[in-house]
Parts: structure tokens; C-alpha cells; sequence
């Protein structure tokens, strides 16, 4: 049975990968951080195979048992203080989490590994946030680092770190460049889930207005469930090797708004929307679209989700859960 570990269980892109993984036929183990995390009891229930181990980014010894505990043969690092905006406020926690985590993962990893480095393949989270000030569009593998965020220079960090031990080392490290990807399970500070929870609740009459930031971002949405196969199918190739993963499509939040409020039969959604400054970010990154074509060429892979059926998914699933809560 091969074994797999995955960091950042809890979170949305942690269970599609343990659901996907199980449904595989691999023996899957997370990392879950902190004593009664709340969210313990959520993976318990939605993937009970799941074997959960208490470990710490932060912590090597910690990352070093816990390699010693599951002995998996692969690697999946996805855990992350994954929030842009909260990065400002939190930057140095950020830079520990997110960009540091990396290296004492890889080298709890390397540790575990012994003598014989191909036992172990690895995968790093990366992010279309490294583009930040996008320098070429669309965004491909070797389109230049811009990060605007301390979230994006810490994924940097992370992403250089991954590549610099897969040429020191020889280890088979892989980086995928993930652009945005959502699904409902996706948290709600996000400005997707935040949209389609709000539409569901505006058009159950339990909310009027909604605030959001900058209306003009555009952003290449995909969904989560498709991106997990990727990262998976960039460990079963032969190399290990960096990748970007998109849809290659681009949209507004004004017409993720178009979609959600759409879905929810509401045609003028003007009234119920305001902007407030304090969802505005310091520095912004305007436009991310990406250049999938290496994923699609070498991994044979592709989204399956398009983005309106995608905000349609989450909307019908906002609805059922708002209106089981107001019940
Ligand atoms: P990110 O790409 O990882 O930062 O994902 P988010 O979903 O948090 O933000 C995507 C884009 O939506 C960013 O450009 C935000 O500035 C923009 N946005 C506009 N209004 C909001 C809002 O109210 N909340 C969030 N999270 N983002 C917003």
C-alpha cells in the first residue's frame, strides 16, 4: 500500500487530496496542528481513513516524527497560512508558516530519507501569488517572481527552497504553481465563498447588502477537486519537475458577482453590493492567468470545471447550508 503524508489536512485542498488519494487504494496520514483544533473532527467525518498526527510546521522535531511515524513514500506539503490579506498584518508568523515551514518540511524529509533520497517524492504548494506584479501574461513556469504580498514572498521562499533541493540533494521535489482554486469548501474569507455564501443568504432574506474590495481583480478560478489530480500526477512522472496549473481563463470579481447572483435568479445585483475600503489591500495583484500548457502536455492534465458552473456549485451549496442553519 503506498503511504502518503499530507501537511494542511484540514484544509480544502487537504481533503480533496486525502479523498483522492484513499479512493486510490494509499494508506493517508495528515498533519493537523495544536491541541483540540477544531477542525480535527471535520476530517475525522468526511475522510474517517484519514490517520491524523499532531506535528508543527514550526517545529522540526515534530515533522521529523511525524515522517518517522506515517514512512511515506509521498510527500505533500499544502499546509500554509494561506490568507493574502492577513499576511500584512501577521508577516513574520507568515514568513514562519508559509515560507520556512518549506525548508524544515524538505529537510525533516531529506532527514527521513537516510541514505536513499529516491524513497520519498515531495510536493510543495506553490502559488500564482509569487507573479504578484505580473511581468508577462499569461503567467508560465519561468515568468519572473514579483511577489506583493508578504503571503507571496514567503511562497517564494518556499518554491526556491523546493528547486534547491531537488538540485543539491537529487531529491524528487516537485513545485505546483497553483492558481486560484475554489469549490464549497473553500473558507469563507475568500472572496468567492464570500460572494456565494452572501448571494445565498441575500436570496434567503436573511442578509441585505454585502461589502467587498476592489471590484476590478481579475483572477483565474479553477476548482479545487481538479487541482488535487495534478499535484498528484506530478509525483507519479518520472522527473520531478515544476508546474504551473490554470484554467488560462480570467475574471473579474464583478463577474464572479454576475455568476453568483445569477445562480441565485437575481439579475441586478447593484443594490445589494457596496465597496469598503477595508478590503482593500496594500499592494494588489491585478491580473493572474495562467499558462497551463506544460501540465496539460506532460501530466495529460486539464480543469474540468468551468467557472460558471463553478460559482453555480458553490451558490447551491451556500443555499442548502444557509437555509439548514436559519431552520
Ligand atoms: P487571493 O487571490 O489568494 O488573494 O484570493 P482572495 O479570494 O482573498 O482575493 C481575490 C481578489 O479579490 C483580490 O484581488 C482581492 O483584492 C479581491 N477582493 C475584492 N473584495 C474582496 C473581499 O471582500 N474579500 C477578499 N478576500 N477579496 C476581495
Amino acid at each position: 500500500m503506498t503511504r502518503a503524508l499530507i501537511t494542511g489536512i484540514t484544509g480544502q485542498d487537504g481533503l480533496y487530496l486525502a479523498e483522492l488519494l484513499v479512493s486510490k487504494g494509499y494508506e493517508v496520514f495528515g498533519l493537523i496542528r495544536g491541541q483540540n483544533n477544531p477542525k480535527y473532527q471535520l476530517v475525522r467525518d468526511t475522510i474517517p481513513e484519514v490517520t491524523l498526527l499532531t506535528g508543527d510546521l514550526t517545529d522540526v522535531s515534530s515533522l521529523v516524527r511525524v515522517l518517522s511515524l506515517s514512512q511515506p513514500d509521498e510527500v505533500y506539503n499544502l499546509g500554509a497560512i494561506s490568507f493574502v490579506a492577513y499576511s500584512w498584518e501577521n508577516a513574520s508568523l507568515t514568513s514562519d508558516v508559509t515560507g520556512k515551514g518549506v525548508l524544515n518540511m524538505l529537510e525533516a524529509t531529506r532527514l527521513y530519507a537516510g541514505d536513499d533520497i529516491g524513497k520519498v517524492r515531495f510536493y510543495q504548494a506553490s502559488s500564482s501569488e509569487m507573479y504578484g506584479k505580473v511581468q508577462q501574461v499569461p503567467q508560465r513556469e519561468d515568468t519572473l517572481l514579483w511577489p506583493r504580498s508578504p503571503y507571496g514572498v514567503a511562497k517564494v521562499f518556499g518554491h526556491y527552497m523546493t528547486i534547491n533541493y531537488r538540485e543539491s540533494y537529487g531529491m524528487h521535489a516537485s513545485s505546483g504553481i497553483l492558481f486560484n482554486h475554489e469549490s464549497p469548501r473553500r473558507g469563507p474569507e475568500f472572496v468567492t465563498r464570500k460572494v456565494t455564501q452572501a448571494v445565498a443568504r441575500i436570496s434567503l432574506g436573511l442578509q441585505d447588502s454585502l461589502a467587498l474590495g476592489n471590484l476590478e481583480s481579475e483572477r483565474d478560478w479553477g476548482f479545487a477537486g481538479d487541482y488535487v489530480e495534478a499535484m498528484w500526477r506530478m509525483l507519479q512522472q518520472p522527473e520531478a519537475d515544476d508546474y504551473v496549473v490554470a484554467t488560462g481563463q480570467t475574471h473579474s470579481i464583478r463577474d464572479l458577482l454576475d455568476a453568483a447572483f445569477a445562480a441565485a435568479d437575481i439579475e441586478d445585483w447593484s443594490r445589494f453590493v457596496t465597496q469598503d475600503p477595508r478590503f482593500m489591500r496594500p499592494a494588489e495583484v491585478d491580473l493572474l492567468i495562467g499558462d497551463a500548457t506544460k501540465a496539460r502536455t506532460v501530466l495529460g492534465w486539464k480543469p474540468t470545471v468551468a467557472f460558471p458552473e463553478l460559482i453555480g456549485m458553490m451558490v447551491e451549496n451556500d443555499l442548502r447550508e444557509q437555509a439548514a442553519l436559519a431552520r
